[in-house]
């Protein structure tokens, strides 16, 4: 069993010796100091100040009973109160009966009697005692991965809380090493391929970690933790992580993301320290020549902010701090443009941080499954208004409203949006469902079952961002949508970059072709509008005509219009 400690065993471990009585100090500081680090208390008191001095490196405290001040039975009940030292051994130091069991009763771990018995005795009461404690520790866990026979993931953080015990002093740094799409790797090539890189990148990384005096382990699938001294520079473990990976098989491509959080003087606990390694390998998705990233002032300042908009965001709603701005959809078909559509743009202004971009806050609250919280109500004042304008007005602007893939998977979707079309007297065709190009490669199936379900009922679907995701040309003839929206960015160039304007002019051919109208976003000067009217481009949305205003700002171009 000790041989899992081996890095710890060659160090030496920290018993405190409590007695009133110099003597008894003195004589078991000089049995045991050969084998460890002893530090001396006189009394309770002095005993607990020291003990919260050392909580991490104490293995063992020896307590006499009987001492003034503070005896030593009060101070078993502190410690066995506290979760913070109720893992540190005691062993009493007793001459009478009676007291060895009471003190086992409150949570001493054994006891040796006074006059002592023989050196030998003592250190190994003293050794046995140590070695029962660590071994508690980690004995609930299952010590070794099967497949690399690295440890597992919850071995090693108590392992590696074993080592900060007893090192200290040691700069350490967390760091989390997986693969970019790891599933890839199995679906194409195959578990048994699959299997070949784990175990080559777990020898590097079990090289890596042993020769900076570390540790390392597996978590799930392809997630690698080491935990090491703190090093200057992790190129060397970049490269030879790519030998291997690249020794493998010359065809296939593997890229590693390494996260690395340094435990300067931390206080955080051995899961946070990996969650932030994890957090900052995450950074490094999409990014293709970059391999190694650091949790840094910047990411943990995001960290913050994050945590606090999902904190924020009940409130947010709850004391009206989102509102819904509308941007005008312009016709540009006839001579003089006119209005057409509106699109429902979520905005929220933050107590603290001012008005906050949705670019902010709407992936982050996709991952965190806020988003339909938030969609429905933009959903609910977007349908509100098309009936208050048409009511004040009399005519109907068809809203589009953004609809997130995650809502896709809601199994009350549709009736959710029937009932609220119902309940303002609206038609389907006056809202419009604005869908990513992205979510359609996500989950293609479900999505054009849903998408179908609402257009067979008379919604319209309008494909937002189209260019900005990796759906063929192709696949555009087989999805079901009413209106292409192409992105922003094919935009911007068209009237200074002849390439830009040949691009655009095929995917309206395409689009004329199916007969789908396009709705230009992000159009911002005339020469691109004069542009895309040449073109033959149906709509267009941009700061050119105007940027998302508030509802009643809104009114006013309604009011042109009639
Ligand atoms: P989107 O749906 O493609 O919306 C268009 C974005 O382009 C809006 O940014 C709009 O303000 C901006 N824009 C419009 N015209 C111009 C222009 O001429 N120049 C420039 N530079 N920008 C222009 P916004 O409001 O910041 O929204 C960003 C994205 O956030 C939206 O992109 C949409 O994907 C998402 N979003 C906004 N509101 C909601 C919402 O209520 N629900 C969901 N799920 N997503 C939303
Ligand atoms: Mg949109
Ligand atoms: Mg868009």
């Amino acid at each position: 069993m000790l041989n899992k400690f081996n890095y710890i065993d060659d160090v030496k471990k920290t018993v405190l010796v409590v007695d009133d009585e110099y003597v008894n100090r003195e004589m078991l500081g000089a049995i045991l100091k050969e084998y460890y680090n002893i530090i001396y208390a006189e009394n309770g008191e002095d005993a607990l100040r020291l003990i919260r001095a050392n909580e991490k490196i104490l293995s063992c405290i020896l307590l006499d009973l009987l001492m003034p001040v503070m005896d030593g039975f009060k101070v078993l009940d502190i410690l066995n109160d506290d979760v913070r030292y109720r893992s540190i051994p005691v062993i009493v130091l007793t001459s009478e009966k009676q007291a060895e069991v009471e003190s086992l009763r409150r949570g001493a771990a054994d006891f040796i009697t006074k006059p002592y018995d023989t050196p030998e005795v003592i250190i190994a009461r003293v050794k046995r005692i140590i070695e029962l404690s660590e071994n508690r520790l980690v004995i609930q866990s299952t010590e070794r991965d099967e497949l690399t026979g690295l440890f597992t993931r919850s071995f090693f953080y108590e392992y590696a809380n074993l080592m900060d015990r007893y090192h200290g002093d040691r700069e350490m740094d967390a760091v989390s090493v997986n693969i970019d799409r790891f599933h890839l790797v199995n679906e194409i090539h195959g578990r048994d391929f699959g299997n070949k890189v784990l175990l080559s990148l777990s020898d590097v990384i079990k090289d890596y970690a042993h020769e900076n005096e570390g540790i390392a382990a597996r978590g799930d699938a392809d997630d690698f933790y080491m935990y090491l001294n703190h090093q200057d520079s992790y190129a060397k473990l970049e490269s030879r992580i790519n030998e291997a990976m690249g020794s493998l098989d010359k065809s296939v491509y593997i890229k590693v993301r390494i996260g690395i959080y340094s435990c300067l003087a931390d206080s955080q606990d051995m899961e946070n320290r990996f969650g932030r390694s994890r957090l900052a390998a995450n950074t490094l998705r999409g990014k293709f020549n970059q391999t190694i990233a650091y949790f840094d002032n910047e990411l943990q300042h995001k960290v913050f902010y994050s945590e606090r908009l999902i904190h924020d965001i009940h409130e947010g709603i709850a004391r009206k701090q989102f509102e819904v701005f509308f941007q005008p959809k312009y016709d540009i078909t006839d001579d003089k443009p006119h209005l057409k559509a509106a699109e429902a743009l979520i905005r929220w202004r933050h107590p603290e941080f001012g008005m906050i971009s949705p670019g902010d806050y709407i992936s982050l609250f996709e991952e965190n499954g806020l988003i339909q919280m938030l969609d429905q109500f933009v959903w609910h004042e977007a349908a509100a208004k098309i009936r208050y304008w048409r009511d004040k007005y009399g005519v109907t602007i068809p809203v589009s409203v953004n609809v997130s893939r995650i809502d896709i998977y809601d199994p009350e979707i549709e009736d959710k949006i029937d009932k609220l079309v119902d309940e303002c007297g609206l038609n389907p065709e006056d809202l419009h469902l604005e869908i990513t190009e992205s979510a359609y490669s996500d989950n293609a199936e479900q999505l054009i079952q849903v998408v179908e379900d609402f257009r067979n009922k008379g919604y319209l679907i309008e494909m937002d961002d189209f260019g900005a995701g990796y759906s063929s040309l192709n696949m555009l003839a087989n999805l079901p949508i009413d209106v292409l929206k192409l992105d922003m960015k094919f935009i911007q160039d068209i009237h200074t970059d002849g390439k830009a304007l040949r691009m655009v002019q095929l995917i309206m051919d395409i689009a004329n072709f199916l007969h789908v109208p396009v709705v230009a976003e992000g159009v911002e000067v005339e020469d691109q509008y004069r542009l895309l009217k040449r073109m033959g481009c149906q709509l267009i949305q941009g700061y050119y005509f105007s940027k998302p205003v508030p509802a009643s700002e809104f009114e006013e171009f309604i009011g042109g219009t009639t």
